[in-house]
């Protein structure tokens, strides 16, 4: 379907904007095109409607994807939105503009490590268990302010706070509650909202959403 994504991507920016403007935000979230799933030709479509900020949630599969598009696209702006493993550091750091997965002490000292050691500095979210889900990813809210001071000690800045809310549950109470620890904590940065509530994330207060199926159509 030639032409779609781009037109996906018209109409969730113009969702956005209203939503922000409706809730009285300065601006709409920045949307991250999450093209995990699918194939190098429809990130390239996207590239080629003008879109710049892709996530993806394995390093595995955005190093078998991306380094050749930013090669011939310089402001790409890469998100990785899944678990990090600490034995894939090096290379998420190589490839990654953004690191939203920040969750655990061994993983911070890692990052540190490995960006004193390249050289290059990634940006970084920490994500929230604002669920509290045993099998999920994420600082629990309890533990956000000693794990923030940890990064803080360690020299790592912070940029901002990034939760999946829990599939059964009403988004909005989670995207509230990250809104509050962001707001104790001094971080403006909040990446919520996905396909099926991104609106409801951005007259919220969401920065940045993570949009795929709705963009690119159901991942096989
Ligand atoms: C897959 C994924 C998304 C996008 O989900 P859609 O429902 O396809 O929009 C957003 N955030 C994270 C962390 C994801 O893993």
């Amino acid at each position: 379907m030639a032409g779609s994504i781009k037109k996906n991507l018209e109409i969730i920016q113009e969702k956005l904007s209203f939503a922000a403007l409706a809730a009285g935000q300065e601006t709409p979230p920045e949307l991250i095109a999450v093209s995990k799933g699918h194939g190098h030709d429809l990130a390239r479509e996207a590239l080629t409607a003008g879109h710049k900020i892709f996530g993806e949630n394995r390093v595995q599969e955005a190093a078998s994807k991306w380094p050749g598009l930013k090669e011939k696209n310089y402001d790409i702006e890469l998100h990785l939105i899944g678990p990090l493993q600490t034995n894939k550091v090096k290379g998420a750091i190589e490839l990654f503009d953004v690191i939203q997965t920040l969750d655990r002490p061994k993983l911070a000292r890692a990052l540190k490590k490995e960006m004193a050691a390249s050289g290059k500095k990634v940006r970084l979210f920490v994500q929230v268990n604002t669920g509290e889900e045993p099998q999920k990813a994420g600082v629990s809210p309890a533990d956000l302010p000693a794990f923030l001071e940890e990064c803080q000690a360690l020299g790592l800045e912070i940029e901002g706070l990034m939760c999946i809310p829990p599939v059964a549950e009403e988004a909005a109470m989670h995207f509230a509650l990250l809104k509050k620890l962001g707001a104790r904590h001094g971080l403006k940065k909040l990446s919520m909202g996905m396909s099926q509530d991104y609106e409801k994330a951005a007259a919220l207060g969401a920065t940045h959403v993570r949009v795929g199926t709705a963009i690119f159509g159901p991942r096989s």
